[in-house]
């Protein structure tokens, strides 16, 4: 905060506490601690936290931050990668994770209303008992809430078939940062009426407006699925399968890549049932009707092995416990990688699916040059890899290496026509790199933007834009 923010905030505090219990304005250091963490382990300390339960707090929180130029940081759960959710600029952290209602489940409109502090869990609950699910399905979904889902794109494995949080929500509530309510989309599937602010707030990180209630569209849960693992010779085999699979009419629900990292590391840890030479793994489900689901499953399979069946083996299960098997190196996983490396550069950078063969050989490359492990898996089916560098940073010039690496990384997936976040997001991890992928006009029109919806530029500053 600069001295006159500073100032103004004892003045902020007596005005919020008019209408918030005690209870639900921290301003002690050590409760407001645990409000500037994201999942990127970076922090900043808050002045003050509001602890809001309803639309009239939050516009009423927004609209006072604002008249006194204090910044605010959003808050679902604090699980974001990427230090979007650190309150870097020390003002209000404005937590929506006791906004908990589910207004309206609606089978008929294939629609459920929430507020945006219900977890993706309890969304995925509500809508299961009635026959359907939302289809973001990140893997932190037991703790991540829809309000951050929402704000940063989230998605998961079923991306590939339903789509991630853009595809999938139809309306929004929200406060813009005077604390005006504004209302986007519609509650029907079809509606093409002035400009489209729900997908603009989307994946926006809290730098807009704050959500404070969203329609999220439905999809009917598939009849059956069926679970298989298809093992390579090596990641060149995998994936080109992945562009095999993903040319054929049958879409998988899950189409992901592990690499040879990822079965050498979780050996011990896993059933040891893989065939000899394995070097690379598919996994594959696909879901629809039971009259038709043997047809669809051996479509897959054909296209996994290609005509020179290059696949070593297809495993499908047939049974629960075969299937939570089968996914055992994937589950084994995050835990062994964790223990592995005291620092983790986790990367979620996308290329079209017939580019992830090169963008595989371009890892190998920087893995060599740069002398690091480089462990890759992901959502292939998307061509996203969660591309991980492991990094003691105690070791000479390690971390610069890695930095180095990085930056090659990133070169690279742009010249694949890539992305360089399909899921996490910028926050402030990739906010310096954005300028590569962005051009200079398109990022000034976004500042544009930015400055209609917070002209006093208190939502989450610092995150998503480079300066
Ligand atoms: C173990 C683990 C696994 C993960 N797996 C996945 C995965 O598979 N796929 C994936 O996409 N992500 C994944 N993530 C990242 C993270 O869970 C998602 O980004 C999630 O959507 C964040 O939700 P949250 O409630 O924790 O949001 P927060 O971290 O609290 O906030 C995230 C961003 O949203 C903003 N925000 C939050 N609520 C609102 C609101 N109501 N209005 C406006 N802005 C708001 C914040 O300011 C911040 O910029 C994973 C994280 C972990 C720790």
């Amino acid at each position: 905060l600069n001295d006159t923010a500073r100032s103004a905030i004892p003045a902020l505090q007596a005005a919020l506490q008019t209408f918030l219990p005690r209870e639900r304005l921290l301003s002690d250091p050590a409760e407001c601690l645990t409000y500037g963490f994201d999942n990127s382990r970076r922090h900043g300390q808050p002045a003050l936290v509001v602890l809001a339960e309803t639309h009239d707090e939050v516009a009423q929180t927004l609209k006072l931050c604002n008249q006194h130029k204090i910044p605010v940081t959003a808050r679902g759960r604090g699980t974001a990668t990427t230090g979007a959710t650190t309150a870097i600029e020390q003002g209000v952290v404005l937590s929506l994770e006791r906004m908990r209602k589910i207004l309206r489940v609606d089978p008929g409109n294939r629609l459920l209303i929430a507020e945006p502090g219900v977890t993706n869990a309890e969304v995925q609950q509500a809508a299961g008992e009635h026959g359907f699910f939302w289809a973001p399905d990140p893997s932190s979904a037991a703790y991540c809430t829809i309000g951050g889902n929402l704000a940063t794109g989230a998605g998961g494995p079923r991306a590939v078939k339903y789509g991630t949080v853009r595809e999938n929500v139809l309306g929004l509530r929200a406060v813009a940062a005077n604390g005006q309510e504004i209302r986007t989309g519609s509650l029907t599937t079809k509606g093409v009426v002035g400009y489209d602010l729900t997908r603009l707030l989307v994946a926006s990180e809290g730098t807009l407006a704050v959500i404070t209630e969203a329609a999220l569209k439905l999809t009917p849960l598939a009849e059956t699925k069926r679970t298989l693992r298809v093992a390579y010779r090596d990641v060149h085999a995998a994936a080109h399968a992945v562009a095999r699979i993903m040319a054929q009419p049958v879409t998988p629900c899950a189409l992901e890549f592990l690499d040879h990292h990822c079965i050498d590391m979780t050996a011990g840890k896993r059933p040891d049932d893989l065939p000899d030479g394995a070097r690379a793994l598919l996994m594959i489900e696909v879901d629809g009707p039971e009259s038709c689901i043997e047809g669809m499953q051996a479509a897959v399979i054909a296209a996994a092995q290609g005509t020179s069946n290059e696949a070593l083996e297809v495993k499908p299960a047939t049974s629960q416990a075969e299937v939570d098997a089968l996914w055992s190196v994937r589950k084994a996983l995050s835990p062994v990688l964790r223990s592995l490396a005291p620092k983790k550069i986790n990367e979620d950078v996308v290329v079209p699916v017939t580019h992830i063969p090169e963008l595989i050989e371009r890892i190998e490359q920087l893995t060599t040059d740069y002398r690091l492990p480089i462990v890759n898996f992901g959502h292939a089916g998307n061509g996203n890899l969660h591309v991980n560098l492991l990094v003691h940073p105690e070791r000479e010039d390690e971390l610069e290496r890695a930095h180095a690496a990085l930056a090659e990384l990133f070169k690279s997936v742009l010249a694949l026509e890539g992305s360089l976040s399909g899921e996490h997001g910028v926050g402030l991890e990739k906010r310096d790199y954005i300028d590569q992928e962005i051009d200079a006009p398109t990022l000034e029109l976004m500042r544009s933007i930015k400055r209609s919806f917070d002209p006093n530029n208190i939502l989450n500053p610092g995150k998503s834009l480079p300066a």
